[in-house]
This record gives structure tokens, sequence and C-alpha cells, in this order.
């Protein structure tokens, strides 16, 4: 079981004085239960990507298959793929809109035409997904919670309709630092329940800490598709199109520029620890 995708090219407003090719010839495969990371510029064409993931966006040319369906097939079709892949837009909260978190989250579900327990249901699993208190929370409005609630209120949205794949476009943007690493350790929680997650981000700590696989994007076309550490590896590419290296492996590279011999492929700040210490202790590599 998979989302795949196959020489996917997109353009926005084709044949037109404003037209912009967005995505050239992509290629790549998400299997079920993986964790990846995409990174790129902005503009680079990591929304349009992730918008062809459930068939909201259908590229211009190429395949996109998600479990041996495609996304250019019949709308009943389209409406199964959308169960399977569960997206979460760059502010999810701006799509409130319901009087309470309830009736918000249990949108999607009662559209699938669960009935009212089976819905209940769905929406207090959700909830206990991105620890909303279920009894504490679903009367209230969504318009009263904290930036980090509705947050994890909208998301819980995506997550009541059950799906395998749950695609994030930026999910911490514009939270404050105790916002973000929850719903980070959330998002973590959901792959370790072995749901497939893929999320876009600007932060190389999270992707560091969090992704397996990290997929590269930059103007419209995949430079790196690797294991998370591999990637990194090409540090000094990844500099030259823009993009920085986690913080940790940046203090690793300082080193070695001072002449301490520790490796830089470390991506998390224990790994570094041990690592300093071993160089320290007159350790070879
Ligand atoms: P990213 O998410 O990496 O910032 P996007 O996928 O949003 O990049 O954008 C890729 C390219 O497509 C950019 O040049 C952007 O300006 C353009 N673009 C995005 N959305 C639209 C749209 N609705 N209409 C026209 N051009 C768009
Ligand atoms: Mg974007």
């Amino acid at each position: 079981m998979s989302i795949i995708l196959e020489h996917v090219s997109y353009t926005y407003q084709p044949q037109t004085p404003y037209e912009v090719p967005a995505l050239t010839d992509i290629s790549l495969e998400i299997r079920e239960g993986e964790f990846i990371g995409i990174i790129g510029h902005t503009g680079s064409g990591k929304s349009t990507l992730i918008q062809h993931f459930n068939g909201l966006l259908k590229p211009n040319s190429g395949t996109v298959e998600v479990d041996g369906l495609q996304t250019t097939a019949e709308p009943g079709t389209l409406k199964r793929i959308r169960q399977k892949v569960g997206l979460v837009f760059q502010y999810p909260e701006h799509q409130l809109f319901d009087e309470t978190v309830y009736q918000d989250i249990a949108f999607g579900p009662v559209n699938l035409g669960l009935d009212g327990d089976q819905t209940r249901e769905r929406v207090r699993r959700a909830m206990e997904m991105v620890r909303l208190d279920f009894a504490q929370y679903k009367d209230l409005s969504p318009f009263v919670l904290s930036g980090g609630e509705k947050r994890r209120a909208a998301i819980a949205g995506v997550l009541a309709m059950d799906p395998r794949y749950l695609i994030l476009d930026e999910p911490t943007a514009g939270l404050d630092p105790r916002g973000r690493d929850e719903i980070m350790e959330q998002i973590r929680d959901l792959h370790r329940q072995g749901m497939a997650v893929v999320f876009v981000t600007h932060s190389m700590d999270d992707v560091a800490r969090t992704a397996q696989r990290l997929i590269v994007v930059s103007q419209g076309k995949i430079v790196y598709n690797d294991v998370t550490g591999q990637v990194f590896a090409h540090h000094a590419e990844l500099e030259r199109i823009g993009l920085d290296v986690p913080h940790v492996m940046k203090l690793m590279l300082d080193l070695r520029a001072k002449g301490l011999k520790v490796r830089a492929d470390i991506l998390t700040v224990e790994e570094a620890r041990r690592e300093i210490a071993r160089v320290l202790r007159g350790g070879d590599a």
C-alpha cells in the first residue's frame, strides 16, 4: 500500500500569460507507516506537491496513485482517496467555522454518512489523539481556544476521517515554541501508532529529530529523497540552494572547522554529546 507519483508535472494557469510551472517530473513513493519530511525554499512547490497526494490538484502530466487508485479517476474513486489521505493545510484553524469544537470535528464523519454514535466515537478518538479533553472542549466555540488548541482541533477534524496517510503543510508555522513542541510530539505519536506521516516544514531541527526520510524540493524538482542523515550529509549543496542544516549539525561542523575530529553526521543532541565525549577522551574514528 502506498502513494505513488510518476513523472508528475503541474503548471498553474497553463496556456495563459500567467502560467507558473510549479512541479516538473516528480516521481516518488510514500509507503504505509513511513515518516517523511519535506523541505524547500518558499515557492519551491511543496504545497503544490502535497495537494497532489489526495487529488486536490491533478497533474498536467504523469500519474498519482493511492493504494492502486488513480486521482484522475471518477469522483467516487476520488472520495475514497480523500478518506485514505488526510491533508492538513497550512493554518488549518482558518477553516474552523462551526459553533462548537464537536461540530467542527464531526463535519467529516457526518459527511461520510456515519451515524450519531459512530460519529461521536470518531470525534472522541480524534480529540484524544491531539490531547484535547473531550468533556472539557467539545462544547466550546473553537474561537475561544488558544492558537495551539485551535490548530489541534483543526487537525482532529482530519484525523476524524481515520486516514491511513496524514499529510501536514507546515503544521507548526506561527505557533510559539511550546505549541510547536506539542504538535510535533503529537505527530510523532500518530506515527508510532502506525500512521504514515508526511510533513512540510522550515525547521531543520524538527526534521532531524523526527523524519526518517527527507525529500528536498527546489524549483519544482526533487533534489534529494533519502534517509534524513544522508540528505544532511550534503550540507554544502543544501546551503547553495538556500537551505539550512540542523543546529546540532552546525555545531559539529563548527567544531570540525576548529580542528576537533568529530563526526558531522549527527542529528540529535544526545548523539552529539556522545560523539564529543568520545573525541575528548581521545577516541578514534
Ligand atoms: P511552497 O509551498 O514551496 O512555498 P507552492 O507550491 O505554494 O510553494 O508554489 C510553487 C509555485 O507555484 C510558486 O511559484 C507559486 O508562486 C506558484 N503558485 C502557488 N499557488 C498558485 C496559484 N494558486 N496560482 C498561481 N501560482 C501559484
Ligand atoms: Mg507552501
